[in-house]
């Protein structure tokens, strides 16, 4: 079911990011999976460039990790989002939730909070479902796997 009702606006619309309760702020995650793509840094300019190529933590189907609450034992590099980092939140892809409200935007007709269904951000072609690239597939250039389509 959707958030929000006639009577008061939805949480995402009433909070900032820092006022969030704790299972407000994991269900903004909308689970495109995106943010869990291999990057590179430009040394100079800091420009963040996405691959294709996922952690080995994320569950390709269901765009998911696969050991979550551990995430960060598990993958060192691991980012673990926080409301404190949102003004680094630039390199997120420009769907990204925490991103979008961080800029005092809106979410989507297709993120499952408005749409009330967890399939939604994959039937609207959101997700990285189908089109991410497997650690173990990816050769030793991460540059030849750069894409546009997460941004
Ligand atoms: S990019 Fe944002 S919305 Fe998508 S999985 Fe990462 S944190 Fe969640
Ligand atoms: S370990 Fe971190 S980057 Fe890797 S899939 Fe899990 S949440 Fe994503």
């Amino acid at each position: 079911m959707a958030e929000g009702s006639a009577l008061e606006p939805p949480f995402w619309k009433r909070k900032t990011l820092g006022e969030m309760t704790r299972e407000e702020w994991e269900s903004l995650c909308d689970g495109c999976g995106k943010c869990c793509l291999l990057k590179l840094e430009d040394w100079d300019t800091a420009e963040v460039s996405y691959t294709s190529i996922a952690c080995r933590g994320l569950d390709l189907q269901t765009c998911r990790c696969k050991f979550y609450s551990r995430r960060k034992s598990e993958v060192h590099d691991c980012i673990v989002l926080t409301p404190k980092m949102v003004e680094k939140f630039t390199w997120l892809p420009g769907t990204c939730a925490y991103r979008l409200i961080a800029e005092g935007k809106d979410l989507e007709d297709w993120h499952p909070l408005v749409s009330g269904d967890p399939e939604s951000v994959h039937a609207a072609g959101i997700s990285v479902r189908g089109r991410a690239t497997p650690e173990k597939a990816a050769g030793d250039e991460l540059e030849d796997f750069i894409v546009d389509w997460p941004k």
